[in-house]
């Protein structure tokens, strides 16, 4: 499967001005979905963060994890307070000053960030659904002109504007108590491409994680809404490539799991079909629990194929054997095998995380909350001795 059929833009969109909306459809919610558990990990507590050297250049020292969305706590305090409920807390404000350059960094200093465009709202239309797994659909948004973003990013997707949502998000606010923030979701596009696109996995109904359902995943994993009108915003976030990252290292390690493999995808496409950073390879490793269940494997296999010398896939599979997969679990020794250099290496780390609610719920039971796969992949490079700072993270929840 190649990484998209894009079809072309809606002819004239990108002149228009944005469609009125559609008049409320009626429809009824899908059920959710029949679970899958998340990958068993070899299991580990994170060590505490030693102190250590200032961070290289483009990574900061504090782990890069976006707080799952619906986390008030961890709002920006210059957030103004009208925008609560129209993005999720780790974005930044909709309108922001570029960051300013620095001035020139000695050997020892961080490199600025790279300016992050201001954040805004976009109308899109869906042009098309495509179906990666039995939960995961990649969606295809015309936006016309989407202004900068970066590959690795993610953009925010408010379930109060889906009428077929409706009475869910008046259950869950009442029964929550609070609003429901928007959802984050990476970009599976590379800056450049004629749509963006996001690749959205449908969680699933475990009542031993929550109490409540997934509200928007399996609304947007599982609905027909190619041609639909929806208003998305973005674009935010630091899992990103530094510009300078071939001052740093040689390396990139992904280590993904079910869904985290997006961001990487995008990024992978950025550095190779964008021939950017030459000197630096990328290792992937993908951990899923069968076959089928891995997200965008034939796009990176095909990418793969296309640049041998950069780019190396490692897939895992924890439940089944299969052709040109490694069966097992994800060990220190399998990552110290594609890793001659962890001081130096550069990794990014993305998938499901111990929620606040799993914390919660935990905290009930007397017990600590499991490592899902962000924890275990983390404790392994601690154990490896990458330097937390050398690390970029992106928590699904
Ligand atoms: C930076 C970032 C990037 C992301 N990228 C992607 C991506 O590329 N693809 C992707 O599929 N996902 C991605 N996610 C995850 C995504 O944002 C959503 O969290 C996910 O789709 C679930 O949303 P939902 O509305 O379906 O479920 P939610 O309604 O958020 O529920 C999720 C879980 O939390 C539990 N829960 C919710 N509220 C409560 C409560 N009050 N008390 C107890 N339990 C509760 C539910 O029972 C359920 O198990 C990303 C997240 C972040 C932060």
């Amino acid at each position: 499967m190649s990484d998209k059929p894009l079809p072309p833009p809606p002819p004239g969109l990108a002149s228009m001005p944005p469609l009125p909306r559609p008049p409320p459809p009626m429809g009824s919610v899908p059920p959710p979905p029949p679970g899958l558990p998340p990958p068993p990990l070899a299991q580990g507590a994170l060590p505490p963060l030693p102190p250590g050297l200032p961070p290289p250049p483009g990574f900061s020292s504090s782990p890069a994890v976006a707080p799952p969305p619906s986390m008030p706590a961890a709002m920006s305090p210059s957030m103004p307070p009208a925008m609560p409920a129209a993005m999720p807390p780790s974005m930044p404000p909709l309108v922001t000053v570029p960051a300013a350059p620095s001035a020139q960094p000695s050997p020892r200093e961080p490199s600025a960030p790279p300016p992050q465009a201001p954040v805004r709202k976009l109308d899109a239309v869906v042009v098309d659904c495509v179906r990666r797994t039995r939960t995961v659909t990649s969606l295809y948004l015309f936006v016309g002109d989407p202004g900068p973003y970066r590959a690795g990013q993610f953009l925010s997707i408010d379930a109060h504007q889906f009428p077929e949502l409706a009475h869910w998000l008046s259950f869950l606010e009442e029964k929550k108590g609070k609003v429901e923030l928007p959802r984050a979701y990476s970009m599976q596009s590379a800056p450049g491409e004629k749509c963006v696109s996001i690749c959205v996995e449908a969680e699933d109904y475990d009542p031993r994680r929550g109490a409540y359902p997934p509200l928007l995943s399996p609304f947007l994993a599982y609905s027909a809404l190619k041609g639909r009108e929806i208003e998305v915003t973005g674009f935010a976030g630091s899992y990103v490539i530094p510009d300078d990252i071939e001052q740093a290292t040689d390396q990139v390690l992904h280590l993904v799991g079910g869904a985290g493999v997006v961001p990487s995808y995008s990024i992978l496409k950025d550095e190779l079909k964008n021939a950017k950073h030459a000197r630096v390879r990328h290792t992937v490793i993908t951990v899923n629990r069968r076959a089928a269940d891995a997200v965008l494997r034939e796009q990176l296999e095909a990418l793969a194929q296309a640049y041998p010398d950069r780019l190396q896939l490692v897939p895992l599979l924890t439940d089944e054997d299969a052709a040109g997969a490694l069966r097992g679990q994800l060990t220190l020794e399998l990552v110290r095998k594609h890793v001659p250099a962890p001081a130096t290496v550069r990794a990014y780390v993305s998938g499901a995380s111990i929620t606040r609610h799993d914390r919660q719920a935990a905290r009930e039971q007397g017990v600590e909350a499991a490592p899902r796969f962000l924890e275990s992949a983390s404790a392994l490079l601690d154990e490896l001795g990458v330097p937390r700072e050398h690390v970029k993270r992106e928590a699904f929840g």
